[in-house]
């Protein structure tokens, strides 16, 4: 076996790599960037590189760097993770060049899948069924609508060199494939260097299904079953899950034997992932291969028991595999949720900044009421890191495994709810939201799902009925926990009263807290029922309440909100009160306090640099038109005018840094 790899990536995926390595006992060297050097992974590796600052094409893209830090610590293989290097056919034939092993396909399959032309030249003629569509390349925005409407509408419009999501359209009419066509064209160029274009017919509603293959350098290929990545935004999964709930045991093996053909019929040689556009009906057509391990890999390591970085380890070794197709077997159900250093309450913009707390659930084998589950973080930070704008907004991978769909689903819901971040945005709330949605659950997914169930963007959910209970339980705790302490440092012996009202979003209802031996049993009159809250450790100044209501084992988040508290449970979040039937009369009769009046002003979404301020103080504005540019996580962010006016003063001007909320622009 190898005796020292290096890591051509960074974050999560690189500290995914190193764990892997250490059991194989082999050596580590991690190459980084400035931006990187504190960074976990660098701290994991036995031995660090630098290799220059923090841009990626200054840094992790450039071959050059790579090779010469391979030489000087004398690593025989390099794994590219995904990104960056990783796909690139010139970089794995530089290595072979060079006699350093690349660990992943051979530069020859890397090219025949590299683009989404080729590749899909390539699928046709291997027998597999593609999307239909023109297999050429689009000269201009007037050949793009001729073509558009030969394959009849709607039409996807792709850059041959996308990924990541980018370089993607559809469109509904010739003016929009005109128009579709210039904007992808532009996009292809500035993000990969190559504005290659295609049209391909677009399925309407479709779902996502992969398969995921593993090749040797001896001819053998396998497939290790299927992942379903429907939950998208923005064509970016963000939860992904194997097996799928769509495919029964015929379309499995007809999925699986069409990537294996694939496969074969370019040599590969490693890991690798044949991805397909599903319909409803479980027909399926290839969109493109990805020649290297896929973010999502962990839920088929899950439900195989297999290591898919092990595996293209032992396969760049020259290894054969040790098992065959009729070996391999699905055990259970995992889920994966995308982390996302992204604010879901302001449409998903990006929220870069420190990860002030940073406490995810624990890792490995769980209990709970609704049965034994598997928890796994890949994540590549740690408390009081930093995301950067710099990379992949990514914070961590978070994975669950249960026997059944239902039950990974269930344990994805608990682990969300253990997982503590504070300092930026973060997308766990809306990950619960999914968690909890009939929708979701009952597996009628489409990758227009985040679109089709959150309109309006995403605002949180209403609590149920056992959310209120839990949150009237928590409040009630919190509130006798502060009140005995402050008896106690008076002097004033322990608490008497025990009867409260607790106001929900101002609805108030009525408590008897009666203190138990196992907890608190909280009666509610009104409804003739109580609640039963045991085993909280729950301290002054904690952010997470764990408990056990009623035999549910939860995790709620609290603050202190400007009077009683702010509590969350997974996504819905509630403004509680625990007052004494006096205050609550008088508190009932406050107006309700009205949010500041900003309907005037334009105000920045999210940190970031001020690219250009598109109007002047007088200036008439119309709903819609730009009134600025913000740049955050590389993306330009236009912010447009919600409403008409004229513009009676402007804030910041270009060049200047911008916090979240601050205001760009003000109207007369
Ligand atoms: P996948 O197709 O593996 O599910 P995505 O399509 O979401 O992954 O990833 C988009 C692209 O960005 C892929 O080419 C992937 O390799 C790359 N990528 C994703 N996360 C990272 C990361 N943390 N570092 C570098 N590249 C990344
Ligand atoms: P990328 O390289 O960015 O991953 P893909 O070709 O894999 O690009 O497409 C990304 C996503 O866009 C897919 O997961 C799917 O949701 C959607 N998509 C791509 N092609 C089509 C199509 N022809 N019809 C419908 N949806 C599509
Ligand atoms: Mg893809």
């Amino acid at each position: 076996m190898f005796s020292k790899i290096l890591i051509a990536n960074r974050g999560e995926i690189a500290v995914r790599i190193i764990k892997t390595a250490r059991r194989l006992g082999i050596k580590t060297v991690q190459v980084y960037s400035e931006a990187d050097a504190d960074s976990l992974a660098v701290e994991m590796a036995d031995e660090k590189v630098f290799i220059g600052p923090p841009p990626a094409a200054q840094s992790y893209l450039l071959a050059d760097k790579i090779v010469e830090a391979v030489r000087q610590t004398g690593a025989e293989a390099v794994h590219p993770g995904f990104g960056f290097l990783s796909e690139n056919a010139g970089f794995a034939q530089r290595l072979a060049d060079e006699k350093i092993v690349f660990i992943g396909p051979n530069p020859h399959a890397i090219e025949a899948m590299g683009d989404k032309i080729t590749s899909k030249k390539f699928a046709a003629e291997a027998g597999v069924s593609t999307v239909p569509g023109y297999m050429g390349l689009i000269d201009d925005a007037e050949h793009a609508a001729r073509i558009a409407g030969e394959i009849g509408y709607p039409v996807m419009i792709k850059a041959s060199a996308g990924g990541g999501g980018k370089g993607i359209r559809v469109a509904w009419t010739d003016a929009e494939a005109r128009e579709g066509f210039g904007a992808v064209k532009a996009e292809a160029k500035g993000a990969f260097g190559d504005d290659r274009i295609f049209i391909e017919k677009f399925i309407t509603s479709p779902r996502h299904v992969e398969i995921q293959v593993l090749g040797d350098k001896h001819g053998n290929v396998v497939h290790l079953f299927e992942r379903e990545c429907s939950i998208q935004r923005r064509n970016q999964k963000v939860i992904e899950e194997a097996p799928s709930p769509l495919l029964d045991a015929k379309t499995r093996e007809a999925m699986g034997a069409q990537a294996v053909a694939l496969a074969k019929a370019v040599g590969y040689d490693s890991a690798g992932t044949v991805e397909f556009v599903a319909g409803q009906d479980k027909s399926f057509y290839f969109l493109e291969m990805n020649t290297r391990l896929q973010v999502e890999h962990p839920v088929t390591e899950l439900i195989t028991g297999l290591d898919l970085v092990e595996q293209m380890i032992r396969s760049a070794y020259g290894e054969k595999l040790a098992f065959e197709q009729k070996d391999l077997k699905i055990k259970g159900w995992a889920m994966e949720g995308r982390i996302y250093a992204e604010d879901p309450y302001r449409k998903f913009l990006p929220s870069i900044g420190r990860l002030v707390r940073y406490d995810p659930p624990k890792e490995g084998e769980h209990q709970a009421e609704f049965g034994d589950y598997v928890v796994r973080n890949d994540t590549g930070v740690r408390e009081g890191d930093e995301i950067s704008m710099f990379y992949d907004p990514m914070i961590a991978k978070l994975c669950t495994w249960g026997e059944t769909r239902e039950k990974a689903i269930d344990s994805m819901g608990r682990a969300l709810e253990d997982f503590h971040i504070e300092g930026l945005g973060q997308n766990v709330p809306f990950l619960s939201a999914v968690m909890d949605q009939e929708r979701f659950r009952s597996g009628k997914i489409s990758t227009a799902y985040i679109a089709e169930e959150f309109p309006e963007g995403f605002h949180g959910l209403e609590p149920t009925p056992f959310q209120q209970d839990l949150m009237t339980a928590v409040a009630v705790c919190m509130q006798r926990t502060q009140v005995a302490r402050a008896r106690r440092a008076g002097g004033a012996g322990p608490i008497e009263r025990e009867a409260w009202r607790v106001s929900i979003d101002r609805v108030q209802r009525e408590v008897r807290v009666f203190v138990t031996e196992a907890g608190l049993d909280i009666e509610l009159p009104e409804e003739g029922r109580s609640v039963r809250l045991e085993s909280s450790q729950w301290r002054p100044g904690e952010a997470q309440f764990k408990g056990v209501l009623d035999g549910r084992v939860f995790t709620a988040t609290v603050r202190a909100g400007h009077d009683g508290f702010v509590i969350r449970h997974r996504a819905a979040e509630a403004h509680v009160l625990v007052l004494t039937p006096k205050v609550a009369e008088l508190y009932a009769r406050l107006p309700e306090k009205v949010a500041a009046d900003t309907s005037k002003m334009v105000i920045s979404p999210m940190p970031g640099l001020v690219v250009s301020i598109d109007v002047t103080v007088g200036q008439e504005v119309k709903e819609g038109e730009t009134v600025a540019v913000i740049e955050a996580m590389k993306m330009q962010n236009i912010i447009k005018a919600e409403r008409d006016g004229v513009v009676k003063s402007v804030g910041p001007t270009a060049g200047d840094s911008v916090a979240a909320d601050e205001v760009l622009v003000e109207f007369a």
